[in-house]
């Protein structure tokens, strides 16, 4: 063998995977100098008080390795706001853990709860980090396949994925990118399955502030029967517009908190102490931070979702997230969703994200998935390239 021999045979589970469509559509978009309504994140930054603390923390505060199931502060800070805003009983101390990110504690839960083998059941479109978190944990997955325009969850779906070997459930609610916010009936059916089953069900609820005309967002770890046997992921960066941060908690009583902190003392161990601490000062906010700041964004979907209209497009309802699907079919367009966003953004300078990059199989490719957290004048410009791209149709 040469000296200059290059490796070769890594884990194929991640060899396999192509690059994220997200790094992909944003990669273009740079490059490219188009609109970018592709990656879900908002161009202004949010909460500044809360950005002001986490800088005045950098310097006041230790910088050194705060303890790795979080610090108390913020600990205690999730358990309360999920007291006031969902009606939570959780014990701060025994049932939250702090991680880097949403991503980490999908993570963390996967590899504590799972062993090889195990069937994991998870909703298609899925989140892109899921399946290969789920594979790498050598769980073997099971899909349910959701459809537009309701994305609707029935008995007869969930009947016939789970087996004996069903061990996790995967449910990500509001959903990306559906954008469809999960009511009573739905949940009631998987819980329903996850006790009949006994299946613990890790909810990825990173956007349970973000939905709109008055709906609420049902945790799943509410219903009955569902309090010993659910985690509940949420996301700071979601909550505070400062998706970079990567603060994520996840909820659960304490056996599987135990579990699930054991994978993450090796996966990260712990997150920025300064950011814990902005974090749980956020968390203390009230109403007056989150309804207008809920209005917002519903104001910028429906400027995106009126400007489209207009243009001729058909929209899918979104009920919550950042997102807003165009359906291409519907509007008159034939071609796929991956031709759709190639030629949008390389032909008229506007990155979308087709929905079929959520499905592991047999996806949907007549959806495009639009992202609306941006200024007014990205949104009207978005809607103008939009408009450019379905003549080319
Ligand atoms: N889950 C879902 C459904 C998401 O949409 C996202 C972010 N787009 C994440 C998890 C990741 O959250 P975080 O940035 O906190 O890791």
């Amino acid at each position: 063998m040469s000296d200059n021999h290059t490796p070769t045979g890594f884990n194929p589970v991640l060899t396999a995977q192509p690059r994220t469509i997200f790094d992909v559509m944003s990669s273009l978009a740079r490059e490219l100098d188009a609109i970018n309504l592709g990656q879900g994140f908002p161009d202004q930054d949010g909460s500044p008080d809360v950005r002001a603390f986490a800088a005045e923390s950098l310097l006041k505060d230790s910088n050194q390795y705060p303890p790795s199931l979080g610090l108390p502060q913020l600990r205690n800070a999730v358990a309360d706001h999920y007291r006031r805003f969902q009606g939570l009983d959780l014990d701060g101390m025994s049932e939250v853990v702090v991680t880097s990110g949403a991503t980490e504690a999908l993570a963390a839960a996967i590899f504590g709860l799972i062993s090889p083998g195990d069937e994991v059941v998870m909703f298609q479109p899925l989140y892109d980090a899921y399946l290969p978190l789920v594979k790498m944990a050598g769980g073997v997955p099971r899909f349910v396949r959701l459809e537009p325009p309701h994305w609707k969850i029935t008995a007869e779906a969930l009947d016939a994925v789970f087996s004996p070997k069903t061990k996790l459930v995967l449910f990500n609610d509001p959903l990306n990118p559906s954008a469809v916010v999960y009511g009573l009936d739905e949940l009631t059916l998987l819980a329903d399955a996850c006790i009949r089953n006994d299946v613990i069900a890790v909810c990825d609820e990173v956007w349970e502030h973000l939905v709109y005309d008055g709906r609420q967002h049902i945790p799943l770890i509410a219903l009955p029967g569902m309090r010993e046997r659910t985690v509940k992921i949420g996301s700071a960066g979601k909550i505070f517009s400062l998706t970079g941060w990567k603060i994520g908690f996840i909820c659960a009583a304490p056996p599987l908190a135990t579990a699930i902190a054991k994978a993450h003392a090796f996966l990260t161990f712990t997150t920025p102490p300064n950011l814990q601490l902005a974090v749980a000062y956020g968390m203390g906010k009230d109403d007056g931070y989150f309804a207008p700041m809920r209005e917002g964004f519903a104001r910028s979907r429906d400027r995106l979702a009126a400007g489209l209209t207009a243009e001729g497009f058909s929209i899918l309802p979104s009920q919550g997230t950042y997102f807003l699907l165009l359906d291409l079919k519907a509007s008159g367009i034939e071609a796929d969703d991956w031709t759709f966003s190639q030629r949008a953004v390389r032909e008229c300078g506007v990155a979308t994200i087709p929905v079929s990059a959520f499905y592991a199989e047999d996806p949907i490719t007549s959806v495009v998935r639009l992202c609306f957290c941006k200024k007014d004048e990205t949104l009207d410009a978005g809607i103008e390239r939009l408009a450019k791209a379905r003549k080319l149709f």
